[in-house]
């Protein structure tokens, strides 16, 4: 694989490919969502490991190709199809102290990370401590947070986001309310903002939803550079990511109200109040 057909993450890229892959750390954790790419950054990473051509990983060599085929006998896929338990981890660790067999380094790769129970994460916990050199482990989770912060502190950490570019799903009524936002008057701000009361409930938690979800668009628009929604890209082009961050707040905090049954007209009349914030 490439590393460009890993979609979107520049800063994770860029900081891949200015490491050479004896200098890799021996151990990261690659966090992302479901369809974030994890199981392709860390397929990526582990041919750069095994492949001896400059500038790895080339794609082209027998390592590159045992790699990408599953076959290399110095890359591990483990916790796929069930996470790994204490004795799995028992294994890995005496397995990492034997030397690899055709590369410099061996890579395990294990899926599912964060559901290793507590019992299993101490186990892996003594081989991240003091790793032979000739390892690197590569901790696949949907979010780092139910890893010990013993572990979390023994690896470095990529945090991926979702590729945005395949699922842009515009929204006229969203690109009305964001270049409302952006461009006019106050008091026509006011007016869109009361037209929103005549939603029914369903629509208005939609529609907060949908803005929290621009907004974040936005402030990853800002620093990745990524292909958004329309809405999202004129509000990246118009406020800044705090003023942006203010509208992803005040969107969920009405999400949050939602959930209390508070009225329309109340959750509006607070959208009012804070998007005033937005001017300053
Ligand atoms: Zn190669």
């Amino acid at each position: 694989m490439n590393i460009s057909e890993l979609k979107g993450n520049e800063k994770i890229k860029e900081a891949l490919c200015g490491m050479a892959s004896e200098t890799f750390p021996h151990a990261a954790i690659i966090e992302g969502e479901k369809g974030s790419g994890k199981h392709q950054l860390a397929q990526f990473i582990a041919s750069a490991i095994v492949c001896k051509v400059d500038n790895s990983p080339c794609g082209i060599c027998t390592d590159c190709k045992k790699s990408n085929q599953g076959l290399h006998p110095d890359i591990s896929l483990l916790g796929e199809e069930q996470e790994l338990r204490v004795d799995n981890a028992r294994e890995v660790r005496r397995d990492a102290y034997i030397r690899p067999n055709e590369a410099k380094r061996k890579v395990y790769i294990i899926a599912n990370a964060d559901k290793m129970n507590v019992n299993t994460q101490n186990a892996m916990l003594k081989i991240l401590e003091e790793p032979p050199e000739t390892v690197v482990f590569l901790l696949l989770c949907e979010s780092k947070e139910s890893l010990l912060p013993t572990v979390l502190s023994r690896c470095s950490v990529f945090s991926l986001l979702p590729p945005l570019g395949d699922n842009i799903s515009e929204d006229p009524h969203m690109e009305e309310f964001i270049h409302t936002l952006c461009v006019s008057t106050d008091y026509e701000i006011l007016t869109q903002c009361v037209s929103l009361e005549s939603l029914k409930r369903e629509q208005f938690s939609d529609f907060l939803f949908l803005l929290s979800k621009t907004a974040r668009d936005a402030i990853v628009l800002q620093t990745n550079g990524i292909n958004s929604s329309k809405a999202a890209q004129e509000l990246a082009d118009h406020y800044s990511s705090e003023k942006i961050s203010r509208i992803y707040i005040m969107a969920q905090e009405a999400l949050d109200q939602i959930q209390y049954n508070a009225s329309n007209a109340a959750i509006i009349a607070g959208l009012i109040l804070k998007s005033n914030s937005l001017r300053i």
